[in-house]
């Protein structure tokens, strides 16, 4: 038997749509991650007889639960109380909690007050779990074989403590079951049904795939089972080796980094510098590139060229290659690219120039036309015709995201 875990999230706002049950989500994702599934789910309101019941049918079905919210001084914070009931433990006044929140209280210089004392009072017999990221602590209680803990619902304190105690807990009590491990391929530049066209015919006993459009990239969470974590390992390893290979030229990242990480782990790796020049994107690559911290090791300039002006001044793009061709066109690109990179002293220049819309768009040169251009000491000076669909932000978002593709194509097939 595989290990079966249950969430449960407590809560009013949960129920009447006030909150997005956010917690869910990330503790759903980050245990698939680590090849733990989260068998079932469940959502109960603010009251003492429900959340006893969901307790119990946890234990009847699940090895482990996670049971967030309602850990808090107010008395809609039902959840300790429940516990206790539910454990036939009763409820008595823990000293490490209170220590823990008292610690915390001093620390900011303010003095505990007597209703954070109720945060202190949990189920006897519970492992507490210090709560360093906010004030109410977390515990764990065991109930007929199953492990329950309980977090706060606030969301920074509950993943902190997903991460410093439930996951380095289940990934022990799980070990030696049958196992699962799990890799998020991301893809780009097909739609979802083409990536499912190139994978049709890989369905095999013990192998999962899900299909997950994060516009505008297609990502696919594999998930291998095996008697073992080893042999679930090595069967993933196969199937991630077999749809990388299949979707050759598509697939950017197989361990969750994202498309602006991998690019600066490749400019990083090969010691080159990257410039950019965007006309459409009003400065989105430069943006995303720089999202990733120690990105001014590799990154070095970047223009927004909106108008002609800008181009020709800044960028040095020929007048006459403007009037002859338009704004939006390969020679324009491909001068901006040339332009930026020796502005900038820069390895590659990278260039941008398109049709975003909803207007502007001519039956030559329709709205999502896009033309990117680059430079390299490697490759020269290139540019290919895109065409894009969707809203103007989506457009721009697809854009910036075939020229890092772009960059990073340049890259690997060497510079
Ligand atoms: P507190 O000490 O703040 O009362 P708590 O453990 O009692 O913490 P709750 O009262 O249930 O937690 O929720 C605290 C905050 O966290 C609220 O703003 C709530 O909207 C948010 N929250 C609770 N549960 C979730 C959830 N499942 N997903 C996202 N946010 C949540
Ligand atoms: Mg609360």
């Amino acid at each position: 038997m595989s290990f079966t875990i249950e969430i449960i999230t407590t809560g009013d706002e949960l129920m009447t749509g006030l909150t997005a049950d956010g917690n869910f989500f990330w503790a759903g994702d980050i245990l698939a991650s680590r090849g733990l599934e989260a068998a079932y789910h469940t959502t109960v309101g603010d009251y003492m007889e429900r959340i006893i019941e969901a307790f119990g049918i946890a234990r009847g079905r699940a090895d482990a639960v996670i049971v967030s919210g309602g850990l808090g001084p107010t008395d809609d914070d039902l959840t300790a109380e429940a516990a206790a009931r539910f454990l036939g433990t009763g409820l008595e006044l823990n000293r490490e909690a209170l220590a823990s929140i008292e610690a915390r209280y001093r620390k900011r210089g303010r003095v505990m007050t007597e209703i954070n004392r109720k945060q202190a009072c949990l189920p006897k017999g519970c492992t507490v779990l210090v709560n360093e990221w906010g004030t109410a602590p977390g515990w764990r209680s065991e109930s007929e074989g199953t492990v329950f803990y309980f977090l706060p619902g606030v969301p920074r304190d509950f993943r902190a403590m997903m991460e410093a105690y439930v996951l380095p807990g289940l990934e022990r009590a799980a070990a030696g079951r049958p196992a699962a491990k799990t890799r998020l391929v991301r893809t780009f530049g097909l739609p979802e049904s083409g990536v499912a066209e190139r994978l049709a015919g890989m369905e095999r006993e013990g192998v999962r795939l899900g299909y997950r459009a994060h516009f505008p990239e297609v990502h696919l969470r594999v998930t291998a089972y095996g008697a073992s974590a080893d042999a679930a390992e090595s069967l993933l390893a196969e199937m991630t080796d077999d749809i990388t290979a299949r979707l050759a030229g598509y697939v950017f990242s197989v361990n969750g980094e994202t498309m602006e990480e991998v690019l600066g782990g490749l400019l990083r790796e090969r010691g080159l510098t990257l410039a950019t020049a965007e006309s459409c994107t009003g400065g989105l690559i430069a943006h995303r590139v720089t999202n990733i911290p120690g990105s001014s090791e590799y990154f070095l300039e970047g223009v927004v060229s909106y108008s002609n002006e800008a181009k020709e001044k800044i960028l040095g793009v020929p007048h006459d290659a403007l009037v002859e061709h338009g704004a939006v066109s390969g020679p324009v690109v491909e001068a901006m690219a040339r332009g930026v990179r020796k502005l900038a002293g820069s390895d590659i220049g990278v260039a941008v120039s398109g049709i975003a819309g909803p207007g502007g768009g001519t039956p030559e040169k329709p709205v999502g036309t896009v033309y990117i251009g680059t430079d390299s000491a490697s490759h020269g000076a290139g540019s290919e015709r895109f065409l894009f669909f969707g809203t103007r932000e989506e457009i721009k978002l697809a854009t910036s995201s075939r020229a890092i593709m772009t960059v990073m194509q340049i890259l690997l097939n060497n510079v």
